[in-house]
């Protein structure tokens, strides 16, 4: 089976309500979306996301990427276009991703197996993802908590920001009125150590079951003097792409737990590998992603239910978000309030 096209679109999803964190404010979801065409009128797509905060790519370098390396593929097999995917290093991660994405499932399909079957996956019970609630006034914040628990989420993802009397408030006050909630905090790099520990000790007595990306990424040796610090656990987001990364976060124990996103580490089979590396070290795991369209979510819902226990948390709820459901929905996956049915 030989690749014979790759395609890209430019797509944007609205989303319900905008979207903010310590970096930025989103008020639709924008991705590219890739389309590799096969012999025998096979294709599928992979899926980019616009996060030039964090990967470094809008748009306009993930279009680029594409434009630059799609003809390289032209006339490859899938398992000559993976070993081509891996030399590439001059595109970022996200684009890597989306053609990543598109080839595994070719690859599936190739071997003429589901994805359960390709993932090996096991157990097709329902997981539930957490929501976020974006970085407001504390009052604005309470009621989206309130609001979401009460339309049956009950895993909170609290975005919180660079002010830590704000950010102490904030927990105090959904710890105090949505009591049932899981709470999750997710500082997106926005404190320092000092700011961290007063957070620290000033929610000590809420149960929280765990504080995201504290610090700077690159602020490993702060973030394992925290770690060390800290009742709550710490899981590393931003500090981990790769699996290079992973294995020091966790052999300097710079952090709890680590935040596996297929825009950070370049598509599903580098998470896979990340996913293994978790698994074999026992390293508790979130299944992320960024504000993504439906096609790169349903990659990183695979992989949910396939490494279920090593993924302690799912924080996978951009289709979620979307004001309504987008037309080119994959069919195999489905969305009841923040559970996940795959069919
Ligand atoms: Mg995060």
């Amino acid at each position: 089976m030989k690749i014979i096209s790759i395609e890209h679109s430019i797509e944007k999803i609205a989303l319900k309500t905008p979207f903010k964190t310590a970096l930025r404010t989103a008020w639709d979801v924008e991705f590219v979306r890739v389309c590799v065409r096969c012999e025998g009128g096979v294709f599928a797509y992979g899926e980019a996301p616009a996060t030039k905060a964090i990967t470094g790519e809008g748009l306009e370098e993930i279009v680029a990427s594409l434009e630059k390396v799609a003809g390289l593929f032209i006339g490859k097999s899938i398992g000559e276009a993976f070993v081509l995917l891996d030399t590439l290093s001059d595109i970022g991660s996200s684009t890597i991703a989306a053609l990543d994405i598109a080839f595994v499932l070719l690859d599936a399909l190739q071997k003429k197996q589901t994805l359960f079957e390709y993932f090996g996956t096991q157990n097709k019970e329902a997981l539930k993802s957490a929501i976020t609630i974006s970085l407001n006034s504390s009052q604005e914040m309470l009621c989206d908590a309130k609001k979401a628990y009460e339309e049956g989420m009950d895993i909170l993802k609290i975005k919180l920001g660079a002010d830590i009397s704000h950010a102490t408030k904030v927990v105090h006050r959904i710890a105090k009125e949505v009591p049932k909630a899981v709470l999750l905090i997710d500082a997106n790099q926005a404190w320092d150590v000092e700011g961290s520990r007063k957070f620290i000790d000033a929610i000590r007595s809420l149960d929280v079951a765990l504080i995201e990306q504290p610090l700077g990424a690159k602020e490993r040796e702060e973030m394992a003097e925290l770690t060390r610090y800290s009742s709550v656990p710490i899981l590393a987001d931003e500090s981990v792409f790769t699996l290079e990364d992973m294995r020091y976060v966790v052999e300097h124990r710079c952090a709890d737990m680590i935040n596996i996103k297929l825009m950070k580490c370049g598509g599903i089979r580098k998470a896979r590998e990340m996913l293994e590396y978790a698994r074999s070290n026992k390293i508790k795991c979130m299944m992320g992603s960024m504000l993504e369209g439906p096609n790169s979510i349903r990659a990183a819902i695979h992989l949910s239910f396939a490494y279920r226990d090593v993924i302690t948390f799912v924080d996978l709820d951009s289709p979620m978000l979307y004001k309504q459901s987008h037309e080119n929905m994959p069919q195999d996956f489905i969305y009841k309030g923040n559970c996940i049915g795959i069919i």
